[in-house]
């Protein structure tokens, strides 16, 4: 009896395959090993110089300076949704971009305006909280949303401030106990007759706010969880714009801190302290908040460990890639996925989005859109998708894509072939 690899029939590698195959087939294993090998993670993408290194098992980058390469954060986004599937799983995230959508071929597409690559066909979960993929896809176009709404403000000659309220916490609470209080605190805080007060005082249109999280286990002082907002406050419309100086933004500082100590006390939070509670900063700050939305992690973070204002949860999904016995990162991200499911990440004030003629959309859509300029580069077979699957190569088919081509690809699925299914022991005449 013999394991005959011609049990599982011939893979279709498509005519750039049937080619290379005439050169004889370990040629095609060879130089398929090597266009994998050479980094999953996309050291030979055109676009890098610094020399870094990529661990290609663990997605881990280190050396060089920090540097923001679209296709590289993208394969490593695949890496952290395979940890991210480990802790949650039977949930939507543990099939995203896994499993097809009915009927629908799994397509590779590039967009002519980014050059990254992306699948079609497959079904994704779109979490904004658990899935480091969906998330980023969404983030990307939530930030575009959001500039744009700033961009118009700032025409009509708007400011846009942002305020940023925290809350004490300590290493004991848990995550769900704080959520929950410092939504009731925040609730009040903007029912406050007092803030209204301030809020018109400063010509207050609306307001964009982002729930944010991180974990201080790396710190010095480990305060545990600590959930913050960040809030986008569209400003200056009917006032003197030059009230906005920094001595009169001092005052309002002050009196919303008032508001908000006052409030976290009733909430059973505790009194925050002026110096963390509340910050109020000019319009500079926003913008910047802005344009990091959705990349902060990779522009900031992506070649280090050590997260020096706190772990994001997708910090502790990095963490276990690079050490599966670090079992408090997976635990600590259990907790956050769980806690965060269903809240909102981003919440626009009534009228904003219809005055500066945003769309209504919601994580899942946004999701699941295409690039508007993107143009198709090939098409996956259900046999081949499970050779892809077999050797965790999601992301190393969109970073061949974006950098060889379809032929690459193809030289790829070709030296995968027979990955997803195990030979069937088949009985021979010998
Ligand atoms: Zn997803």
């Amino acid at each position: 009896m013999k394991i005959l690899p011609s049990a599982r029939p011939a893979c279709n590698v498509g005519p750039r395959g049937d080619a290379l195959a005439r050169t004889g087939g370990q040629a095609v294993q060879s130089r398929a090993k090597a266009a994998k090998t050479a980094s999953p993670l996309g050291t030979n993408a055109k676009s890098i110089h610094t020399p870094r290194k990529i661990d290609p098992d663990t997605g881990e980058i280190t050396g060089g300076t920090p540097e923001f390469n679209p296709m590289e954060s993208r394969v490593q986004r695949f890496a952290l949704q395979a940890v991210a599937r480990k802790f949650l799983p039977k949930s939507r995230t543990d099939k995203c971009l896994m499993l097809r959508q009915k009927a629908k071929d799994i397509q590779v597409w590039k967009s002519n305006e980014h050059k990254t690559t992306s699948y079609a066909g497959l079904q994704t979960c779109g979490s904004v909280w658990a899935c480091p993929v969906c998330s980023a896809k969404i983030a990307e176009r939530r930030r575009l949303e959001i500039q744009g709404a700033m961009t118009l403000h700032k025409a009509a000659g708007g400011l846009v401030n942002m305020l940023t309220l925290t809350a004490p916490h300590q290493f004991s609470d848990k995550l769900v106990d704080l959520l929950a209080k410092q939504a009731k605190a925040l609730q009040a805080f903007w029912n406050s007759r007092q803030t209204k007060a301030i809020l018109k005082e400063m010509g207050t249109l609306g307001q964009i706010r982002a729930l944010e999280v991180t974990h201080g286990r790396r710190s010095e002082q480990n305060n545990g969880w600590h959930p913050h907002y960040h809030v986008l406050m569209f400003q200056g419309v009917g006032v003197d714009l030059a009230r906005f100086d920094a001595a009169q933004m001092g005052d309002w500082q002050v009196r919303l801190y008032l508001v908000w100590a006052a409030c976290c006390v009733k909430a059973g939070l505790g009194e925050p302290s002026y110096a963390h509670g509340l910050k109020l900063d000019d319009g500079s700050k926003a913008a910047k908040y802005v344009s990091k939305w959705g990349l902060e992690d990779e522009m900031t973070k992506g070649h280090t460990k050590k997260a020096i204002k706190g772990e994001t949860p997708f910090d502790f999904l990095r963490s276990y890639l690079v050490d599966a016995s670090d079992k408090q990162a997976g635990a600590l991200f259990k907790e956050f996925a769980e806690t965060f499911k269903g809240k909102r990440q981003l919440y626009w004030s009534p009228g904003l989005k219809k005055r500066y003629a945003v769309m209504d959309k919601t994580d899942e859509e946004l999701a699941g859109t295409m690039d508007d300029y993107a143009r198709l580069l090939g098409t996956i077979t259900i046999d081949q998708w499970r050779d892809v699957l077999a050797d965790k190569g999601r992301g190393t088919v969109l970073m061949l894509a974006a950098s060889g081509g379809w032929e690459a690809v193809e030289v790829y699925l070709g030296a995968i072939c027979g990955k997803g299914k195990k030979p069937l022991p088949v009985k021979t005449d010998q």
